[in-house]
């Protein structure tokens, strides 16, 4: 399946932080063999068969045994017993993959949990951590399945470990191997000032470097690396994160000038070679209204042996007052040579935050000849004469050429099974989509007014939102080990069945229900549609960036004469101010046509919706780009913003209350036959006074990437809070709701402070999806908040998890049990 392993990858600056995550995860080569015997070594081994080098993923056969197992059960704490890669040069490596020995079933042992170290030198080891601190790994559940965690944060190292965790009854064996790509910035460590914390209208925001590796002394950090390399930038507002459920200030390492008195922050880096430094981009907060610009001067020193040269490069980037985001900025660094370069970056405000630094370089001229004298088993340091070098010259020259024959083959292959993989995939979904269409069709037969809307929708909409990334597991091969449901044709109710894709062309057109949203046929401005009128641009004042998504940015406008421009039926209750605050969304100019149309459709269905609890669209700006919607402004943002930031004891007395009032507007869109299908405190807005009101009708949030599950390296689906029908059959009904607001309703019982199942992989909730269809007891619930009343547990949350649909309670029904609780 993966053929090529890329390198340069971060040489090519994506622009996206989190592709550098998504993109670098090409097998290293304990599978495919690239990784030689000699490199994986072991603590022990239990016999020559059990071996270190039987320890490769995918590895069955041979002269071994199948696995790598040590000769002792391993500690409970995992901290003697491991096998070892060595990479050979530094990787940055962003997932494993272990298996147990399955010895074509003779085989009994797995790792159930384990624990990764790394090294960059060989001598000093580092134990993992993810982002929590957690370093115990969930391994494997059999002997055969191949289970792949993320490490998040990625290793940048040459060295990688894995240790066993087992209580010392059991005996275990591995298979293992490691994704990433090479990791050609050769930098080694950086030392830093440790950085600071700030406190921002009352909420302290940390910047500190939370995932440095090195050492910390006397408020400065070591021979590490970190957040400044881990792959991932800062959104443009320092608050956010990419990361689910951090701090505010999360992204970025940061320095208040208060505590430099020279005016700058020295950073120190070090490389594994002497290099020819062509630049160094450093991505920075440009958040000018906060106090956060980018540095005004950098001077950067160069150190080839143990002086430092005595001529710096100094560079100045334009000062930006326009514009916010954070930005890469480059720093030409003018070729110098050296294996170690000290910067000095000087504050022009308050502040300064910084979350990646880069380097471009190449290797000096003479370390290439060494390398490859080193290659051709010469001993560099001996002087070579003039026919030795033309003739190692003329062995380079072909050793180049076969190299670059060899990629293209391989390349050409790599594409050439891309196809067939491609292929064999649209197969794959063909399958479940034709049967989930002919029960569409037999639906839209009746329907047929809605033919244009229709065809129009045929693509998922998450499937549009998110660019093509890297897959690593195809839920429908996960679908298929489900033998039984690979058999059934059970259909829960008889009900037809609809791929998410087909949702919005069914919700608008289901308007054989007298009170079911007729969006279909309607045009979108036309004249009789008085609630979508066209408020003119220049009379809305940016005032502040509440958010971005994929699609665009949300921003605080002030909106001059709004309230008068408003029918009565939209008029916002309790505010007469003028000009009104509100909340535009705008459309990326650079955005294409089918994020336009879904675009276009969020509008048109949030056009049709009035109820306290649902957010209004007053207005919208479509008669020239860029395209804006306008909303009433909830204040305290998004409701798993606000509860994780707000954990006070005010806000746990309203939690019930936030819920009744999700499950009012649920109550409201069901009574439209209305399914929302991306129900999550995320996608619920608070207002004054604990208000809720539920939002985002068909985007998905780029600031939760997290939440959402990528299927075939295409669609992506928010599988934590979907039912397992939704799942498993793409079905998405009222109930399938229902199934997500027990999921809400858990999330702000525990006040967000985790994702649901956070303990589990994508790919274990899928199969924990299929232990719901399987009804075998095996499947696993999300657990009682400790704040939970019980009743609220037992009677209300689990039974919105109930695997029959038809069992599940109404919104009215929740509604009401939930408003007796309140009592
Ligand atoms: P969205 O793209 O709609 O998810 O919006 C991104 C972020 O902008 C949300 O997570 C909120 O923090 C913020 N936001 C969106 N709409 C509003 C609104 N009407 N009032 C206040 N904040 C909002």
């Amino acid at each position: 399946m993966y053929v090529l392993k890329i390198h340069h990858l971060r040489k090519t600056w994506i622009s996206d932080a989190l592709c550098v995550l998504e993109i670098c995860r090409y097998p290293l080569g304990m599978t495919g063999g690239q990784i030689q015997d000699e490199d994986i070594s072991a603590s022990s081994q239990w016999s020559e068969s059990t071996a270190a080098r039987f320890g490769r993923l995918d590895f069955d056969n041979g002269d071994g045994d199948g696995a790598w197992c040590p000769d002792v059960a391993s500690e409970p704490d995992g901290l003697k017993e491991y096998l070892q890669v060595d990479l050979r040069s530094l990787h940055f490596v962003t997932l494993v993959g272990t298996q147990g020995r399955h010895a074509d079933g003779m085989g009994k042992e797995y790792a159930q949990r384990y624990r990764v170290q790394y090294s960059r030198d060989g001598s000093s080891w580092v134990g993992w951590k993810d982002r929590k601190g957690r370093q115990v790994i969930e391994g494997n559940r059999n002997t055969y399945d191949v289970v792949l965690k993320d490490l998040e944060p990625p290793i940048i190292a040459r060295f990688v470990r894995f240790l066993p965790v087992t209580d010392l009854s059991q005996f275990v064996c591995m298979r293992v191997e490691l994704y990433g790509c090479e990791w050609l910035d050769g930098l080694m460590s950086y030392s830093i000032p440790e950085g600071h914390q700030m406190i921002y209208r009352g909420l302290d925001v940390f910047f500190n470097d939370s995932v440095y590796d090195g050492v910390s002394a006397d408020r400065s950090e070591f021979t590490g690396l970190g957040q400044l390399t881990d792959g991932t930038w800062g959104l443009d507002d320092f608050l956010h994160s990419h990361v689910y459920a951090m701090w505010p200030g999360y992204d970025y390492v940061g320095w208040s000038n208060k505590s430099f008195p020279k005016g700058y922050v020295e950073i120190f880096f070090e490389f594994d070679h002497v290099r020819n430094f062509t630049s160094m981009k450093v991505h920075c907060s440009n958040m000018f209204s906060r106090g956060v610009k980018l540095f005004r001067q950098v001077t950067c020193f160069f150190r080839s042996g143990s002086e430092w040269e005595a001529d710096p490069v100094t560079f100045r980037p334009a000062e930006d007052r326009v514009t916010q985001a954070s930005r890469f900025v480059a720093v030409p660094l003018g070729d110098r040579t050296a294996s170690a370069i000290k910067c000095r970056f000087h504050f022009s405000d308050l502040w300064m935050l910084f979350s990646e630094v880069a380097f471009q370089s190449g290797l000096k001229p003479h370390m290439l000849l060494t390398l490859s004298l080193v290659v051709l088993g010469e001993d560099p340091t001996h002087k070579v004469d003039d026919s030795n070098t033309r003739i190692l010259i003329g062995c380079l020259v072909a050793i180049i050429a076969i190299l670059f024959t060899i990629i293209v083959i391989i390349l050409w292959r790599q594409v050439w099974q891309k196809m067939l993989e491609k292929a064999s995939r649209r197969m794959l979904d063909d399958e479940l989509t034709a049967r989930l269409a002919v029960q569409t069709r037999a639906f839209s037969s009746h329907h047929s007014s809605l033919s244009s809307e229709c065809g129009s929708t045929s693509n998922s909409t998450y499937e549009r939102i998110f660019p093509l990334c890297a897959d690593y597991q195809e839920p429908s091969r996960l679908i298929r080990k489900l033998p039984e449901f690979a058999q059934s044709t059970e259909h829960l109710d008889g009900a037809p069945h609809y791929a998410e894709a087909d949702i919005i062309s069914l919700q608008e057109s289901s308007d054989n229900s007298s009170n079911s949203i007729t969006a279909a046929s309607m045009t979108l401005f036309s004249s009789t549609d008085s609630s979508m009128r066209e408020f003119p641009r220049q009379k809305l004042t940016f005032k502040e960036k509440l958010g971005e998504g994929q699609f665009g940015e949300v921003h605080l406008c002030e909106a001059d004469g709004m309230q008068d421009f408003l029918d009565e039926d939209l008029s916002i209750e309790g505010t007469n101010e003028s000009p009104l605050l509100v909340a535009v969304k705008t459309l990326r100019e650079d955005a294409n046509k089918n994020a336009r149309n879904d675009f276009l459709k969020e509008i048109r269905i949030m056009s049709r919706l009035r109820d306290p609890n649902i957010v209004r669209l007053l207005a919208v700006c479509v008669d020239t780009d860029p395209l804006c919607m306008i909303t009433e402004y909830m204040e305290n943002g998004d409701l798993n913003q606000f509860l994780f930031v707000e954990n006070t004891k005010e806000t746990s007395q309203h939690l019930i209350g936030m819920a009744v009032q999700i499950a009012s507007g649920m109550k409201y869109l069901s009574s439209l036959n209305f399914v929302h299908r991306d129900l999550a405190t995320r996608n619920c807005l608070v207002g004054r006074n604990f208000t809720i009101k539920i939002a985002d009708f068909g985007m998905s949030r780029n600031l939760y990437r997290g939440d959402y599950y990528r299927i075939q390296g295409r669609a992506v689906l928010p599988i934590r809070w979907m039912s397992w029908e939704s799942i498993l059959l793409g079905k998405f009904t009222m109930a399938s709701d229902v199934w997500a607001f027990g999921v809400t309703l858990w999330e702000i019982l525990t006040l967000c402070e985790e994702q649901p199942y956070s303990q589990l992989s994508d790919e274990q909730v899928i199969e924990n999806t299929g232990e719901f269809f399987r009804d075998h007891g095996k499947q696993v619930y999300l657990p009682k908040p400790p704040c939970c009343p019980d009743k609220v547990y037992t009677e209300l949350m689990l039974s919105c998890w109930r695997r029959n649909a038809k069992q599940r309670p109404s919104f009215q029904e929740i509604h009401a049990q939930l408003n007796e609780s309140l009592a």
